[in-house]
C-alpha cells in the first residue's frame, strides 16, 4: 500500500486532549502524519456530549490548518435538538464526513428523559434524514463482534441495517486476528453489504493498557501474542518492536488480501503509527 496506490484509503484517528500539554502533542501528531497524505484525520467524541467542548477545539483547529477532518458524533442520550445543532455547527464548518455512533454512556449514568436515539442506525437515518447526502457517514464494525451483541449474527444484521439506513462506509474495531475481519467481510457481502469495512489498526506499544482496553471493548488479543507482551514487563522496546512486527504484518495481509485501506487508532503518538506507515510504504 504506497502513497501511489490510490486504491486504498488511509486515515488517522485522534482523541480530544485536555490539557495544553496534550494540545501541543496532538498537534504535533498530526504535523508529522498529514505528511503522510491521509484521507481525513477523525476525533473523537465522547457519548453524552462529555468531551463536546475538546473535541470542537480539536475540530476547530484541524479545520484552521484545512485539515480533511471527520468528527465523531454519539447519539446515545443525547437529544435530536442537540444532534441538529452538532451537524449545523460542522456544515457550517464545511466538513463533509462524520463518524456515526451509539456511544456509551459512563457507567452509572443514566439515560434521563431523553431517548429519541437507542442504535446508530437511528442516527445514520436522522442524519440523511435532515442533511440529505451531505456527509459521508462512517459507522463502527465489530469483527470480533460488539461487546453487548447476545448473537453474533444479528450483530451482523445490525450493522447491516447502518448501511441501510445510509451509511457509506464503515470502520472495525481493532482486532489481531485478520481471519476474524475477512470473515466479517464475507458474511456482510452475503447480506449484500458491500460498503468499504476499513480495518481499525491499534498500534501495540504498551501491554498493561493495552489489556484493560480490550476487555472493554471486546477485542480479542490472541493468547500466543499476550504471552509474548507479558513476558517483556516492563521492557518496552521489545513491546514496540514485537507489536510493530505483528501489527505490521496483519496490515500487509489484510491489504492484499482485499482490504480497503486502514484507519489507524494513533492514541495522539505519531511514532507507533509512523512505523507502521514506513513499513506498510506509505510515504506520502
Ligand atoms: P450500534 O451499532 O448501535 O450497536 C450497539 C449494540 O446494539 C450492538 O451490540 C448491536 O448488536 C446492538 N444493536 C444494534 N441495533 C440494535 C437493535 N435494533 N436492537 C437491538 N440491538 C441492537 N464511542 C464513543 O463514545 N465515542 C467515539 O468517538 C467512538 N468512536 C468509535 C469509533 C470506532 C471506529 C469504533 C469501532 C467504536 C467507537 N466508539 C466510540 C465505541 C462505540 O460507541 C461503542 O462500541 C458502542 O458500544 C457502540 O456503538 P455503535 O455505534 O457500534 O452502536
Amino acid at each position: 500500500m504506497t502513497a501511489q496506490d490510490n486504491t486504498k484509503q488511509f486515515s488517522f484517528e485522534l482523541f480530544p486532549p485536555k490539557t495544553e500539554k496534550g494540545i501541543e502533542k496532538m498537534r504535533q501528531t498530526v504535523t508529522q502524519l498529514n505528511l503522510l497524505k491521509p484521507a481525513y484525520f477523525s476525533v473523537t467524541y465522547g457519548a453524552g456530549g462529555s468531551t463536546q467542548s475538546t473535541t470542537f477545539a480539536a475540530v476547530d483547529w484541524l479545520r484552521s490548518e484545512e485539515i480533511e477532518t471527520a468528527p465523531h458524533i454519539s447519539c446515545i442520550g443525547a437529544s435530536k435538538d442537540e444532534i441538529d445543532s452538532l451537524l449545523q455547527r460542522y456544515i457550517g464548518q464545511g466538513i463533509t464526513r462524520l463518524v456515526a455512533l451509539r456511544g456509551d454512556l459512563p457507567s452509572g449514568a443514566g439515560l434521563g428523559e431523553i431517548h429519541d436515539f437507542s442504535h446508530a442506525d437511528e442516527l445514520v437515518a436522522y442524519i440523511r434524514e435532515t442533511t440529505g447526502d451531505h456527509f459521508h457517514i462512517e459507522v463502527a464494525a465489530y469483527p470480533e463482534f460488539h461487546p453487548q451483541a447476545t448473537d453474533p449474527f444479528k450483530d451482523i444484521e445490525y450493522f447491516a441495517n447502518k448501511v441501510s439506513a445510509g451509511a457509506n462506509a464503515a470502520i472495525t474495531q481493532y482486532f489481531y486476528n485478520a481471519d476474524a475481519y475477512f470473515r466479517f467481510v464475507d458474511a456482510c457481502e452475503a447480506l449484500n453489504v458491500t460498503v468499504p469495512i476499513v480495518p481499525g489498526i491499534m498500534p501495540i506499544t504498551n501491554y498493561s493498557s493495552l489489556a484493560r482496553f480490550s476487555d472493554s471493548c471486546g477485542a480479542e488479543i490472541p493468547r500466543w501474542i499476550r504471552r509474548r507482551l507479558e513476558a517483556f514487563g516492563d521492557d518496552t522496546n521489545s513491546i514496540r518492536s514485537f507489536g510493530a512486527d505483528v501489527v505490521s504484518d496483519m496490515c500487509e495481509r489484510l491489504i492484499a488480501n482485499g482490504a480497503p485501506g486502514l484507519h489507524f487508532y494513533t492514541m495522539n503518538q505519531a511514532g507507533a503509527t509512523q512505523i507502521l506507515c514506513d513499513r506498510l510504504g506509505i510515504t506520502g
